[in-house]
């Protein structure tokens, strides 16, 4: 197809590949990519041909992206197939391609996506763990206080939690997800598609016991709520919707309390929050 297409490629396992992933591979004039070298080998373990140089192989990254802009969309005006592929899964999901897919959408270019791997969706769908709300926070700061801060405001939320996280700091934010989360059931899904593909679960403390040391392989955590965890953040919605209706503070504490069974001072805190 004329335009940019975002093509999904596996996460590690060769025979994930799509009929249409091989189709678009195979007619695309430009092939974006991380690192050409990666790619060079994918196309060649995937059997597709490079005849003369086609399809030429762009390097595309956070680095370079502002530089390369202006020749991809050129080649898009010219009517050229650009195909935008990553590593490994779905480009633009914590890696790079947002800033290319935007602009070809200002400029009016087709854009379409293919359907495929998403690692954090390979573990969620494996997990057991509730997929009806689910909040994707990719990779958190390396640095742990702001780490912390971003896991203190994902419990605020009732929905699932989807974290990516290299091995060599996954023990720290484990640890992290232990303070702040506490007893919540969590699921760790290590090298999803390859050869030792595997899932630890329990409370992040008992997940801990369980991963081996060091931990090698790419990872995935998901993390649910405790019922007990969901109760509060729907109670302190419930809260603010009322007072915002202007129901007053006696008529929210008697219904909410009945409703949540929380704490007159918690119903406190949320009204305050409002205040502020
Ligand atoms: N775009 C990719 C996707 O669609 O999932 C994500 C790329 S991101 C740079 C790489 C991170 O994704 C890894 O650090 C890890 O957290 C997760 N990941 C990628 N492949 C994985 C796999 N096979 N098993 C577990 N996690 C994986």
């Amino acid at each position: 197809m004329k335009g940019l297409t975002i093509c999904p490629t596996p996460l590690g396992n060769l025979s994930d590949i799509s009929k249409r992933q091989l189709e678009t591979l195979q007619n695309a004039d430009i092939i974006l990519c991380e690192d050409t070298r990666s790619t060079g080998k994918l196309l060649e373990r995937l059997e597709i041909r490079r005849i003369d140089g086609v399809p030429l192989l762009w390097s595309y990254h956070d680095h370079n992206e502002s530089q390369r802009l202006v020749s991809i969309m050129e080649s898009l005006s010219e009517g050229k197939k650009v195909v935008l592929v990553s590593d490994a899964g779905t480009p633009t999901i914590s890696d790079p391609g947002f800033r290319v897919v935007a602009q070809a959408r200002l400029e009016g270019f087709p854009v379409v996506a293919l359907p495929g791997p998403v690692a954090a969706m390979v573990a969620l769908s494996a997990s057991g763990l509730p997929s009806d709300r689910v909040l994707f926070e990719g990779f958190l700061p390396a640095k742990r206080g702001e780490r912390k801060k971003r896991l203190l405001s994902a419990k605020e939320s009732a929905a699932t939690v989807l974290l990516y996280e290299s091995p060599k700091r996954l023990r720290a934010l484990l640890e992290d997800i232990g303070e702040i989360f506490e007893e919540s059931p969590i699921v760790v899904g290590r090298e999803l598609t390859k050869k030792f593909e595997s899932y630890y679960s329990g409370t992040a403390k008992e997940v801990l016991l369980k991963l081996p040391d060091p931990v090698k392989g790419e990872c995935v955590v998901v993390i649910s709520k405790t019922s007990k965890q969901v109760d509060h953040v729907d109670a302190k919605k419930l809260v603010h919707q009322l007072a915002k209706a202007g129901v007053n503070p006696k008529s929210i504490r008697s219904v909410v309390r009945e409703h949540y069974g929380v704490s007159k001072k918690d119903i406190f805190n949320w009204l305050e929050e409002l205040k502020s």
